[in-house]
């Protein structure tokens, strides 16, 4: 078989997946393409500057090892930048030897037209009539990176975070879209990016958001015939955070609007944040067109902190409340409590809350007592969207091939599991469990149930799967 580049990069990428996060493998290294080996130098392209210089930064000891590996002492890696413009038109090849003098990136500068010639310019945030052109950036400052702990769980959002405070608009993460479930971390790490702005940028605007709000404001500026107003506001921000996007799906007229804002944005190099509960591919009811321009930057998840995480994030939060609490205790609460910090960091709280008002210590026994507690709530709290995930996953496909009306059976068998769990788990009726999997009706479901019922008893593998799934939501 003859040596290509192809085979070569294979080999190599087959190697550095067995060595790094997964998730950091998707991001940094599927979109590399091998281009050409000559001797022992292998040509590599990379989407963008930033993405070579992260690399360098990275995992240059890791590609020197693979590369290595497969070339022998003397390989080489050459780097191809190929920057595909937001119009899909390719720009030169640039090359780059890697640890070569490396010149660093100039900004992107742009020759803007003043975006509103309109002196009367409205701002949503303040009471009409006064006239007001401050932008309070509306940031939490104990919202930070400092008290944001690092973790597997959340290492590729958060140094995308820190890429993107440290030159806002300026590197490929733009829109830097941060998604995961709730309570893990999503606002906390969206305040932390702009507040490190707002400290190493002070004269940049930076304005942080909810999706819920910026469509009350939209709402209104219809309402009194001020919606250029609105646009024209939210085209001078420097750095523009929307926390919980999702909350604009079937909201066609605010996502338009925004649409506008999005695109005013990006080209006049200015930075966008956006968090949602879902990563593009599930958001539902949200135009291509957004959605397109979501994929433009980088989405980074943010998984469910492992043990070490969360025992860190419970210590860090008594050392800074100024509480000491036996590490026996630190232990118990990390091992019950796994599906979000907000909960984990809620348990602590009441813990703590409870020693003082009764003026115990804090027990193990206490501890059980007030984990149990919140362990039960969140059982409750398991939403339908989170089951089809899970059932979606542990049969490998995606949600929408669970949702999609095909009648392959193991398709069908997923699905009638995804409604047998939300009738189980959820408070939802069987006409909304319906219309959350798939659009389907109440009979349906009722139907999928007593399927499900039926072949627990009779089908040993099947019984398998509810227990399998069943662990997986309690
Ligand atoms: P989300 O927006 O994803 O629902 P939040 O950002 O509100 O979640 O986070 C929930 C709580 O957990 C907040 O109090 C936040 O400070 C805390 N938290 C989340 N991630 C971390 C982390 N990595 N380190 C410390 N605290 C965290
Ligand atoms: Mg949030």
């Amino acid at each position: 078989m003859s040596v290509t580049a192809i085979s070569v990069w294979n080999n190599c990428l087959a190697f550095i997946e067995d060595n790094i996060q997964p998730q950091a493998f998707k991001t940094w290294f599927l979109p590399i393409k091998a281009v050409r080996l000559q001797e022992n130098a292998l040509s590599i392209q990379v989407p963008s500057k930033f993405f070579y210089e992260w690399l360098e930064e990275h995992y240059v000891k890791l590609l020197k090892v693979a590369l290595r590996k497969e070339l022998g002492p003397n390989a080489k890696l050459v780097y191809i930048i190929r920057m595909e413009n937001k119009y899909g038109n390719k720009e030169p090849f640039t090359e780059k030897i890697p640890s070569s003098n490396r010149s660093t990136m100039a900004p992107q500068e742009l020759d803007v037209p003043i975006t509103s010639k309109n002196p009367e310019l409205k701002n949503p945030f303040v009471i009409p009539g006064i006239r007001n052109i401050k932008i309070e950036s509306q940031l939490n400052p104990n919202y930070n990176f400092e008290n944001f702990l690092e973790g597997d769980s959340n290492r590729l959002a958060r140094s995308a975070g820190m890429a993107v405070a440290n030159k806002p608009g300026g590197t490929s993460f733009n829109p830097l879209l941060v998604f995961g479930g709730v309570g893990l971390g999503k606002t906390h790490l969206a305040h932390a990016i702009g507040v490190e702005i707002k400290d190493k940028y002070p004269e940049r605007t930076v304005l942080y958001i909810s999706a819920e709000k910026f469509t009350q404001q939209y709402i209104e500026s219809v309402k009194k015939n001020t919606r250029n107003d609105f646009i024209h506001f939210y085209q001078l921000i420097d750095v523009l955070i929307i926390d919980d996007v999702q909350f604009l799906s079937g909201k066609s007229g605010t996502q338009d609007v925004f649409f506008h804002i999005f695109n005013h944005l990006h080209q006049n190099g200015k930075q966008v944040i956006l968090t949602s509960d879902k990563a593009p591919v599930d958001m539902q009811d949200i135009e291509q067109r957004l959605l397109s321009r979501f994929k433009w930057g980088l989405s980074a998840e943010l998984q469910t902190p492992d043990y070490e995480t969360r025992v860190s994030i419970l210590k860090n939060k008594l050392y800074r409340d100024g509480v000491e609490m036996p590490d026996e205790i630190v232990d118990h609460v990390a091992k019950n409590i796994k599906s979000n910090i907000r909960e984990l960091e809620g348990a602590i709280i009441s813990l703590i809350a409870q020693s003082s008002f009764n003026k115990r210590e804090v027990t193990l026994e206490l501890a059980q007592q007030v984990v149990e507690k919140f362990v039960k709530n969140t059982k409750r709290e398991v939403s339908i969207d989170y089951i089809q995930k899970v059932v979606s996953d542990y049969f490998e496909m995606d949600v929408a091939t669970l949702q999609s009306k095909t009648r392959k059976r193991h398709i069908v068998q997923a699905r009638q599991l995804a409604m047998f769990f939300a009738k189980k788990f959820t408070k939802a009726s069987l006409a909304s469990i319906g219309s959350q999997i798939g659009k389907r009706d109440h009979a349906t479901v009722l139907h999928a149930c007593k399927t499900v019922d039926n072949l627990a008893e009779t089908d040993k593998q099947f019984r398998k799967y509810i227990e399998d799934l069943n662990k997986k939501f309690t």
